[in-house]
């Protein structure tokens, strides 16, 4: 167990009823705020209470990858990594089709990430199965495990590899958060970008955090906080302060600590960390030479001009690389129903392919 010591501190004052935050059981934690917010790094601050951390829901670029900074207090890492894929670093990997039980008994932090795979459908794919080898192989255990879930799409995602309709994937995460406490496993759960299953989260959720709610305020079924904490320093809420509500209706105002190891919003992880990413077999048009930011640049553009000429263009590339893009961007969602690039840059059109309208084949103009 990390010595509390090095730990992030985390401090409650009960407004109404009281108990303790149990960390030694798999409880659900849910945090809740606006983007920027600190929820992130409050769920890390929560995690590190544990004996395990598993990070592989992540959606900014690489955040999980914050537990290899040397602040952190945890130095048995592993990355699972997908085929045909070497990451060299001074950290070990396996493939996550060798992946088993016995891999995360053996070290504290398990993660991966999106830059450790080929294409978007092989992420989906591992995130799947890493997801039923902890749900439903881990019958025995003894300390609670803690499964990080910075962006629960990612997870409804893996899902639907498997069952195909996006309604059943979410009322499969639903009940994959309610058992997750009979694998022994603690949950702690991030951004929720369907907010139409965001009260079911709560509704299983152990503790809810609240963190700064912006012009938006809480939801309806939550006003009732209102009666404790004022509006206004809910909307403008500080991102080391927070707001705890229990399952038991015990309510607190919080303060922690940020984690110093998270990951700081402009930090190249990767470059910083020294990790090397090879993909074997893998022909340089898949377009992993651009960024997600030309990218989406790319995308919206030729959104607007149906052109890959003017596109090319106006972005000052080669209208190869424009090509690429798209076939890039149509490829992901006719995977995964949506383009991961497109979705990191939070871009409308993550669902939209990109085709020319009377054109039976896409943009074959290249
Ligand atoms: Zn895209």
């Amino acid at each position: 167990m990390t010595e509390l010591t090095e730990l992030p501190r985390l401090r409650v004052k009960w407004l109404r009823g009281s108990q303790n935050i149990n960390y030694s059981r798999p409880s659900t934690f849910f945090s809740l705020g606006t983007r920027g917010s600190g929820k992130s790094s409050l769920l890390e601050a929560i995690a590190a209470r544990y004996i395990k951390v598993i990070d592989l829901f992540g959606s900014k670029d690489s955040e999980c990858l914050a537990w290899c900074k040397p602040e952190s207090p945890f130095k048995k890492i592993l990355f699972i990594t997908g085929r045909n894929v070497t990451v060299a670093s001074k950290w070990p990997t396996v493939c996550v089709d060798r992946l088993t039980l016995e891999d995360f008994e053996q070290n504290q932090i398990i993660t991966t990430t999106y830059a450790f795979y080929n294409t978007t459908h092989e992420y989906f794919e591992g995130l799947q199965k890493i997801t039923s080898l902890l749900w439903d192989q881990r019958t025995y255990w003894n300390e609670p495990w803690f499964i990080l879930i910075r962006e629960a799409a990612n997870m409804i995602y893996a899902r639907l590899q498997i069952v195909k309709d996006s309604d059943q994937a979410k009322a499969d995460f639903i009940q994959m958060l309610r058992e997750a406490r009979h694998s022994g496993l603690a949950v702690g759960v991030d951004t929720i970008r369907w907010t139409n299953i965001d009260k079911e989260v709560r509704d299983v959720a152990d503790y809810t955090f609240i963190k700064k709610t912006g012009a938006i305020g809480l939801p309806k079924d939550l006003r009732f906080i209102y009666r404790y904490v004022q509006p206004d320093s809910l909307m403008k809420m500080e991102p080391q302060n927070f707001v705890l509500l229990t399952i038991e209706g015990n309510l607190a105002m919080g303060k922690f600590d940020y984690p110093s190891w998270h990951k700081e919003e402009r930090e190249n992880i990767l470059f910083k960390l020294d990790i090397d990413i090879e993909r074997l077999g893998v022909e340089k048009e898949q377009g992993y030479n651009v960024s997600i930011l030309e990218h989406v640049k790319i995308a919206e553009s030729y959104k607007a001009t149906m052109s890959m000429g003017k596109t090319a263009k106006q972005l000052n590339r080669a209208k190869s690389t424009v090509c690429e893009q798209i076939k890039l961007h149509n490829a992901n969602i006719n995977e995964s129903g949506f383009c991961l690039e497109c979705h990191k840059a939070n871009n409308p059109i993550e669902k939209e392919l990109l085709v020319r309208k009377g054109r039976g084949s896409l943009n074959d103009s290249c």
